[in-house]
């Protein structure tokens, strides 16, 4: 989609630290890590958040939730300790990136609630 930002990321016309990529999902460290280690995980595909996703969709999904979070937690090496995996929705769910994303947050301890 024009000027959406990880779409640019996804189709390589901007930089970025990209940390794995396969047919339908990439994912990069993101620019202001919360975290020691700090990655997103997009679909290729544009899709503004889990709102706009459709049946179509759950294959990829399932593929991002099942094959890619758990391999790139192994390989970040946050498997172990424990990692947390957030998906912000909307305004109130502080979503700024309007292109569906999983934070992949690890490294150090978590807090609950989040703020
Ligand atoms: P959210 O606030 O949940 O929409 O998350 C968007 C995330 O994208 C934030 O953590 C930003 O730091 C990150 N971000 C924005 N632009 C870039 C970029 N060009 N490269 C890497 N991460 C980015």
């Amino acid at each position: 989609m024009a000027d959406c930002i990880f779409c640019k990321i996804a189709q390589k016309e901007i930089p970025s630290s990209l940390v794995y990529e396969d047919e339908q999902v990439v994912a990069f460290k993101d620019l202001e890590p919360q975290a020691p280690v700090h990655v997103l995980v997009i679909p290729k595909k544009h899709v503004e958040s889990v709102l706009a996703l459709t049946a179509e969709d759950k294959a990829m999904v399932s593929h991002i939730l099942v094959d890619v979070v758990p391999q790139l937690a192994r390989e970040l090496g946050v498997d172990e300790k424990g990692f947390r995996v957030v998906t912000n929705t909307g305004a109130e769910g502080g979503q700024s990136v309007k292109h569906l994303h999983f934070h992949l947050l690890g490294g150090r301890s978590m807090q609950w609630p989040p703020g």
